[in-house]
Formats: C-alpha cells, sequence, structure tokens
C-alpha cells in the first residue's frame, strides 16, 4: 500500500524542465506540489531533437504546438575563413529533420493545456527550509510546512535548493556572453540552419519560419562589450559584414537578450531525498542547442526507472542511484563535447585553425564519421 507521503512530490521551479517534470509524474499518478519564485515571462526559441519530440508526443502536448514547430533538415558549420564547412544532413541517418525549432511560449502554452487538473504554482520565498527525514523530507516556510517523498530542484543554474542542501559545484565560466535575437531576413532555405565559428565569437542562425531566424550570439567579453553598445542599426551592419553574403535584408525584429555562458558540474545529482533536475543539475555552453534537450532526457529516465515499478519510494537512495547512474554518461559527455568545440574553435593559434580547417573539409566527406556524430546530437 502506498502512503500519501510515498505518493507525493515537490518540485521546485517552474521553467520549462519543472512543467515537463511535472506532467509526466502527474500522468504516474503522483501527487504534486510546484514552487516557483516570481518568474518573468521568457520568449526564448530552443532546437529540439527528434527524440525530445517523439517524447513529448507521447506526453499528449496538442498537435497545433507540433504543427507550430520548423523543421532544420540540414545544419552548415563554418570555420572563422568561411571557406570551410561541414554539412550534417537528416538524409544522412533517414530522419525527416536533425532538429525542431520550438518557440517557449507556445511551448509553455501547449504544456498548460495538457495538464489533466488545473495546475497550481505556488510561490516560496527565499529563507525556505528544507529538512530531511527517514521517510520524508520537509519544506518549511515561515506560513506553511509542505512534506512528500522526495523534493526534485529544477531551479535552474543558480539552484538555491542546490546550495541549501550543499550538493558542491564547479563553475567553468567561458568569458563568454551569449546575446539572442529575432530576425528577418531573406531567407532561400527555411530548413536549413548554420553556424559560424568566428574569431571572437560563435553566431548560430535558426530559421523559425519563413524569413524569420533566431540567432544565439556567443560573444566573448571584449567582442560583447563592442556588441552591447551597439543599438539595432549597427548591430544589423556588423551581421551584414560577416554573413551579408548569406543572407540579405537583415532586420533585427526582437528584444536582445544576454546570457553569461558558463558551464557547471555537480558533484553528485541527489542527497538525501532532494534530486537535481536540468539546469539544476547541468548547464553547459549553448554551442550544441543540448541544455534543454538534456534535462528533457533527464525527465524521460525517471519516467523509465518510475515504469519499471521495482522501488519502494521514489525518495529512497535505490531510485536515487540507478538515476544517477542512468544520467552520468550523457551529462558528462556532452559537457566534454560543448567544452571541446568551444575550445578547438576559440583557440587563437593559426596552426591549430588550419588543422581545424583541413579537418572540416575532411570531415565533410565522410559519411560514416557525420552519421555517427548527428546520431549522437539527436538522441
Ligand atoms: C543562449 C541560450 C540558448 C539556448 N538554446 C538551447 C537550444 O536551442 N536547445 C536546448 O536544448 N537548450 C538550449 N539552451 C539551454 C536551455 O535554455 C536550458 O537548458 C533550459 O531552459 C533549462 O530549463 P530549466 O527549467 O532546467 O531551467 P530554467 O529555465 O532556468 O528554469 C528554472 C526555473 O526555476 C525558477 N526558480 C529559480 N530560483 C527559484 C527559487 N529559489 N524558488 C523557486 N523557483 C525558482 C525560475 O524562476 C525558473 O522558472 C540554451 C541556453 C542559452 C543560455
Amino acid at each position: 500500500m502506498v502512503s500519501d507521503i510515498q505518493n507525493s512530490i515537490i518540485i521546485i521551479g517552474g521553467g520549462l524542465v519543472g512543467n515537463l517534470l511535472h506532467l509526466m509524474l502527474e500522468s504516474k499518478g503522483f501527487s504534486i506540489n510546484q514552487f516557483e519564485k516570481t518568474s518573468k515571462l521568457k520568449n526564448r526559441t530552443f532546437a529540439l531533437t527528434p527524440s525530445s519530440v517523439d517524447w513529448l508526443k507521447s506526453l499528449g502536448l496538442p498537435s497545433k504546438f507540433f504543427d507550430s514547430l520548423n523543421d532544420i533538415s540540414s545544419m552548415k558549420i563554418f570555420d572563422s575563413t568561411l571557406s570551410n564547412s561541414v554539412t550534417f544532413e537528416s538524409d544522412d541517418i533517414a530522419k525527416p529533420a536533425i532538429a525542431f525549432m520550438a518557440n517557449e511560449k507556445d511551448f509553455n502554452e501547449a504544456i498548460e493545456k495538457t495538464f489533466k487538473k488545473r495546475k497550481t504554482i505556488e510561490e516560496i520565498p527565499k529563507d525556505y527550509v528544507i529538512k530531511n527525514k527517514q521517510d520524508q523530507v520537509i519544506i518549511e516556510t515561515s506560513k506553511e510546512r509542505y512534506k512528500s517523498s522526495i523534493i526534485i530542484a529544477c531551479d535552474g543554474v543558480n539552484s538555491l535548493a542546490r546550495e541549501k542542501i550543499e550538493i558542491k559545484s564547479t563553475k567553468h565560466d567561458f568569458n563568454q556572453t551569449a546575446i539572442t535575437f529575432q530576425l528577418k531576413v531573406k531567407l532561400d532555405n527555411q530548413n536549413e540552419a548554420k553556424q559560424f565559428f568566428l574569431k571572437e565569437s560563435i553566431l548560430a542562425i535558426l530559421p523559425i519560419k519563413k524569413d524569420l531566424v533566431s540567432i544565439v550570439w556567443s560573444c566573448n567579453s571584449q567582442f560583447y562589450k563592442k556588441i552591447n553598445s551597439f543599438d539595432e542599426k549597427s548591430i544589423e551592419d556588423e551581421l551584414n559584414l560577416t554573413i551579408g553574403d548569406f543572407y540579405k535584408d537583415i532586420k533585427v525584429v526582437s528584444k536582445i537578450e544576454s546570457f553569461p555562458l558558463t558551464m557547471n558540474r555537480v558533484e553528485s545529482f541527489f542527497k538525501d531525498r532532494v534530486l537535481l533536475v536540468g539546469d539544476a543539475a547541468h548547464f553547459i555552453h549553448p554551442l550544441a542547442g543540448q541544455g534543454l534537450n538534456l534535462g528533457i532526457r533527464d525527465i524521460i529516465t525517471l519516467e523509465k526507472i518510475i515504469d519499471k515499478k521495482d522501488y519502494a519510494d521514489i525518495g529512497l537512495k535505490g531510485f536515487l542511484r540507478k538515476y544517477e547512474r542512468a544520467r552520468k554518461e550523457d551529462v558528462a559527455q556532452m559537457g566534454f563535447l560543448t567544452l571541446g568545440l568551444n575550445w578547438i574553435f576559440s583557440n587563437k593559434s593559426s596552426i591549430l585553425s588550419r588543422i581545424v580547417g583541413k579537418g572540416m573539409s575532411m570531415l565533410d566527406k565522410s559519411k560514416l564519421l557525420k552519421k555517427q556524430l548527428i546520431k549522437k546530437a539527436t538522441a
């Protein structure tokens, strides 16, 4: 017989990972209390892998959301000379797309519509206290006391819950800031994304729909200082100088937002009855568009272990160890891959640049190697 406590879960954080996790756990019959601090509505754009999209379909999100996704069937990567490139194509892995572009607002609306019960999210003050007991974990505020079998912290890269339970994390500062915005451009191919590994920045151009692209521009600190002082017209001029041969009629059409870039690794994914999921557990460079996909894979793994039904209590060490073992390698690989790619392309050595250029031309000719790389990136 499952007790009320064993069936109840607290989720801290109402970002995409917290909300998707809530939806998955609700479908398994758990009773959820979700907490969020007051957060601004964001309108970012994400590249989702085909596997993430397949799982979202299994969760039952409305078909309107999937219709709104833009298929990326090819991705062209350039080095700083713009003369060496590698093209990854969905045909190489016999799939309709290598990624799908999703808008955060549409995504959140689709999640809201899928909840069976009306979801309530409560605000939680910063001075909450976490108390671990043998058979339960408690969150205490000055007004309330909430008991559950587990707390799942999805409160982002600077997770306060992680700090409170004293799980150590190591931060690697890339000394870069990503700026994101949308551009109206004349697009020949709405299904081809491009990424330019330039001398002072990494510029990703991701089509969202006809003549509209999402920009993720990861700039080193000096270049960011320059760009940050620019008005929209100067940014358009800078982009025309860099990618004017590929895109015509460039126009900034959204707010410009900035994200300082770090990589965060945690010593452990859980402590006592508190589990870290999503950016609270791992934060990586956005150059491979994988952060949210990693968070979704965290939830898929939890779902698989829950579905096996061979546990007495989801908050117990045995369950949490199984989860940690299943997630460690994927998280470490993605961290290593993004760290390595950033290092290779931001290295100023001219010898290395020439090797990279040659390597890219060779890679472009090797169907087998490209297939392996796309398989990993679309998992
Ligand atoms: C520039 C950029 C581009 C990216 N592009 C992609 C991409 O194309 N594809 C991809 O897969 N990933 C991408 N990512 C990564 C992706 O944005 C993140 O991995 C993802 O948003 C993480 O979601 P999350 O819910 O774990 O964290 P968050 O989105 O940070 O959500 C955390 C939530 O917790 C709440 N919270 C914080 N503190 C508290 C508290 N004390 N109490 C209660 N609630 C709290 C916050 O208000 C927030 O709602 C990108 C990242 C960046 C920076």
